[in-house]
């Protein structure tokens, strides 16, 4: 294995480490040995070919869903602190433009992120 396919690799899908290796390492599954990769953080291993798709496949979707809770948290906060639902019609109400601007693009934001996630694992799983 030379250093420019280590180069190659991505971080440990699992721990985000960059310390990994990859020679001797040999990973065993149902279609024999293979070169595998080792993370020297958290001994993450995989072959040697299937590290980066991993990387994509669990580490960078779950950053992603972790972030976009984040995100619904922070807005639900948000509108609780700067709007009112109307007695009357229970309409939300806004402190001002702004606030409700705000809002608005986050959510869009939020429900465009989800949608391009949703078709992109819809792609992956074809
Ligand atoms: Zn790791």
């Amino acid at each position: 294995m030379s250093n420019n396919q280590n180069a190659n690799l991505l971080p440990c899908p699992y721990c985000g480490s960059t310390d990994i290796r990859t020679d001797p390492i040999m990973f065993c599954d149902d279609d024999g040995e293979h070169a595998g990769v080792e993370c020297m953080n958290c001994d993450a291993i995989a072959r040697h070919e299937r590290w980066n798709q991993r990387q994509q496949s669990t580490a960078v979707p779950y950053a992603i869903s972790e972030f976009i809770a984040k995100k619904k948290t922070h807005l639900e906060h948000y509108t609780e602190q700067y709007s009112y639902a109307e007695p009357d019609t229970n309409a939300v109400v806004w402190d001002s433009e702004f606030h409700q601007q705000y809002e608005e693009v986050i959510s869009e934001f939020i429900a465009d992120l989800e949608s391009v996630i949703a078709s992109a694992q819809q792609g992956g799983d074809a």
